[in-house]
């Protein structure tokens, strides 16, 4: 089967999480709301919340944005995100709250309540963190049979790689974990066993299309890397037009799979906090 295009998938999603978002709002009392917490001014993150706001008015969903000024007081920070939460727990609002990265640094020891964390980064959270929660919902709508499938995720960061890898575990694939310090030649060996693939590395090239890479030409490659070119121009962690069935596009890829994984995770956390369900 041909893997369907990601935007046309991503659109047939937020069209299914829409009316998924509708019904349960009629069983609340409180309105569905994505809290979104910003401190400084950083363009990317500007631009990330400008999108995250935009998927949220197609959901009908509202969006609480709080924006700290850079040098906010690390015990205010704390202290406001801690009534927040306390907040929303105990009036059973039905609630989430993403805090934009990149933060300064005395403010990276942020904790969330797993009741409110969508996006899965806290060790005992509900959810999974966007990025590998997204693409596992993309393979498993394309009915990629990962169950024993070759997996190779290049990268092992705590937000990408390595979640990616327990979930392609938990869906019974042979994971191997590929980093930095993997020697070459293993890498290649890896690779050309490779049913599925995700380059997590944050490099341009990891992947090439040249002879001295080898892949399986039913091959899946799922590329997360957002990089730059040297003319400026989006691309990601492997070279275009690899030699295998499918390859996610950069720009237009990963990108839009994990902002529908933040909505996707909204939705999961309400369902569990107020109708008690798995999924
Ligand atoms: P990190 O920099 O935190 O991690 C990169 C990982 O790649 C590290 O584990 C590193 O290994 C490994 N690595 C580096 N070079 C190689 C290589 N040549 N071969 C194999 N492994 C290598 O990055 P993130 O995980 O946060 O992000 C990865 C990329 O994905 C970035 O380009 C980022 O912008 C993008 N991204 C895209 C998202 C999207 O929505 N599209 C979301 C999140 C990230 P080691 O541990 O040994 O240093």
């Amino acid at each position: 089967m041909d893997m369907t295009d990601i935007k046309t998938y991503v659109s047939l999603v937020k069209k299914n999480l829409k009316s998924k978002f509708s019904e349960i709002q009629k069983q609340l009392k409180n309105p569905i709301v994505l809290n979104i917490v910003q401190v400084g001014n950083n363009q990317a993150s500007n631009s990330y919340i400008r999108g995250k706001k935009k998927d949220a008015s197609e959901l009908g969903i509202s969006v609480n944005h709080i924006k700290y000024e850079e040098n906010v007081a690390p015990e205010r920070f704390f202290k406001e995100l801690d009534i927040l939460q306390t907040s929303i727990i105990h009036n059973g609002k039905p609630e989430g709250i993403i805090v934009q990265l990149p933060l300064p640094e005395e403010l990276k020891g942020f904790r969330l309540d797993r009741l409110v964390d969508v996006d899965g980064f806290s060790s005992d959270s509900l959810v999974n963190p966007c990025t590998p929660q997204g693409i596992m919902d993309y393979l498993e709508y394309n009915k990629v049979m990962l169950d024993g499938m070759n997996a190779v995720v290049l990268g092992r960061s705590d937000i990408v790689g390595k979640p990616m890898a327990r979930l392609l575990l938990e869906a019974n694939a042979n994971v191997t974990v590929l980093h930095s310090h993997t020697f070459y030649n293993d890498k290649h060996n890896f690779l050309k066993q490779a049913d599925v693939i995700v380059c997590a590395t944050g490099q341009r090239n990891t992947l090439t299309n040249t002879s001295l890479d080898e892949y399986k030409s039913d091959a899946i490659v799922i590329d997360v890397g957002i990089n730059r070119n040297d003319d400026g121009t989006l691309c990601g962690d492997c070279a275009p037009n690899l030699p295998v069935k499918y390859q996610s596009p950069v720009p237009g890829g990963v990108g839009l799979l994990t902002r529908v994984a933040l909505f996707e995770n909204l939705y999961r956390l309400i369902s569990k906090r107020f109708l008690g369900e798995n999924e």
